[in-house]
């Protein structure tokens, strides 16, 4: 019997709310809050007889550290599960501390306004200290760790796919394959196909933001960092062909290298096809990527907004995508003095994940984790008190879990490697 508070209901919320619903031995009650209350109440309505799960709605705004404490006081969770944005990461942490409740999110902290002179100034020495240039990073996170410790509570982060299922397959792979590992690749393919010129898979601000910027990787205990898109390699995924593939800079990677010191080179990589950076290109050089308010005919506008209000909703992708995806990692290493390699992975099909949950599969394969690593922390399997990322955590149940409910791992022992 558990009680959860699902903060946003968007694209991946939906996902993870309805997959919840299919535990409702252990999701037993669910109250889904969003800022625009109607959203809730339509998913709410909709799953209306395919549960037990006793769900209700309310409206919430998570910037608004003070309404998230009436709303967690009032409910008296056993976790928040916060699927807004990362914006929200930390005021919902705080709120969580004031109220002794777990918290766990899908993505690490980014502030909304990137020209915030007090946010700025920390990103501008973190940038020199630390080498990669990315506007998130753990730090903020990082620095509730004492408190959660402190107040013996548990703070989940990044539980999605990547980050999330990619650091629970370093994991695994450490417990169960190598002695030490030298090399991880992380491989995100999504051979999905939606039919528009232009349209991105997950909220398009966050997204864009991601593959606009410096790609980078860690390698002999420091960050290089290369200009966006400028390392680019091919690879045959399993179930979905040959793909071009870029270096980004990626969020696991920091705590990878913290946490899997003896990795010697960890790197990501996601597929792109031409037409999306031809469009993401002429989009960035006119300015439309700017996180800058600008003024327009008497008001301000900020342009990535302005851009996430023409795209296709991400939601509306789900009955029109047909194809895979695949994302896993791949290691080398040494089991018992023998060199070794390794890959584990998964792939998911968009359209059986539209038959069952109405959405893409980038919704599923970060909705899933979320809703499995709740699981985890509302059946008490993962429970050390903190602030921790993925790969802390025993691997076993979690990717088990996934296997059940819907994520099934596939593993290759001879795999083709990525060039260096
Ligand atoms: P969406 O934009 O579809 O949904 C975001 C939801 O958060 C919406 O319901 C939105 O409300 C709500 N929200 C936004 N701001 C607030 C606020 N101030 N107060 C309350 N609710 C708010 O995003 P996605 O579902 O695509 O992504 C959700 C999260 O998942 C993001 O953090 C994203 O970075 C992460 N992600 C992680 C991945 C991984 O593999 N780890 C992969 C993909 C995404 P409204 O409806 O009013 O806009």
């Amino acid at each position: 019997m558990s009680k959860v508070l699902v903060i946003g209901c968007g694209g991946v919320a939906s996902v993870a709310i309805r997959k919840c619903c299919t535990a409702d031995n252990v999701f037993t009650d669910m109250c889904i809050a969003s800022r625009t209350k109607s959203k809730c109440d339509a998913l709410a309505r909709d799953l209306e007889g395919t549960t037990r799960t006793r769900i209700t709605t309310r409206q919430v705004d998570a910037d608004n550290v003070d309404e998230l404490v009436a709303l967690i006081s009032d409910y008296r969770p056993d976790l928040v599960m916060n699927i807004a944005l990362p914006y929200q990461d930390l005021t919902i942490m705080e709120a969580c501390l004031q109220c002794g409740v777990n918290y766990m999110d899908t993505a690490n902290y980014e502030p909304e306004d990137t020209s915030d002179p007090a946010w700025r100034a920390v990103y501008e020495k973190r940038c020199r200290e630390a080498g990669f240039s990315a506007y998130f990073d753990y730090s903020w996170q990082w620095a509730y760790r004492e408190r959660f410790e402190k107040a013996g509570l548990v703070a989940l982060l990044g539980c999605g796919f990547d980050p999330g299922v990619t650091q629970a397959y370093c994991a695994y792979a450490k417990k169960h394959e190598f002695d030490t590992i030298d090399t991880i690749d992380i491989l995100d393919c999504n051979g999905g196909d939606h039919g528009y010129p232009f349209a991105t898979n997950f909220n398009p601000e966050v997204n864009l933001r991601e593959v606009s910027a410096p790609g980078s990787y860690w390698e002999n205990g420091r960050w290089v960092e290369i200009p966006a898109m400028s390392i680019k390699r091919e690879y045959d995924f399993d179930g979905v062909g040959m793909k071009d593939m870029y270096l980004l800079h990626h969020e696991e990677i920091e705590s990878l290298a913290l946490n899997i010191p003896e990795a010697r080179r960890i790197r990501f990589f996601m597929t792109f096809g031409q037409s999306y950076l031809t469009h993401m290109n002429c989009l960035e050089n006119v300015g439309m990527l700017s996180t800058e308010p600008v003024m327009f005919e008497g008001r301000e506008i900020v342009p990535i907004k302005f851009l996430k209000a023409l795209l296709p909703d991400p939601a509306s992708l789900g009955p029109r995508t047909v194809g895979k995806t695949n994302i896993g990692c791949i290691f080398t290493g040494k089991k018992d003095g023998a060199d070794k390699t390794y890959y584990i992975y998964n792939v998911c099909d968009h359209q059986e994940c539209y038959r069952e949950v109405k959405s893409q599969a980038i919704s599923y394969t970060t909705g899933v984790p979320a809703m499995c690593g709740a699981l985890m922390l509302l059946t008490g399997k993962w429970n050390t008190v903190g602030v921790h990322t993925v790969e802390e955590f025993d691997p076993d149940p979690f990717l088990d879990a996934l296997d059940k409910y819907g994520l099934p791992r596939r593993e290759n022992r001879a795999p083709r490697l990525v060039e260096d």
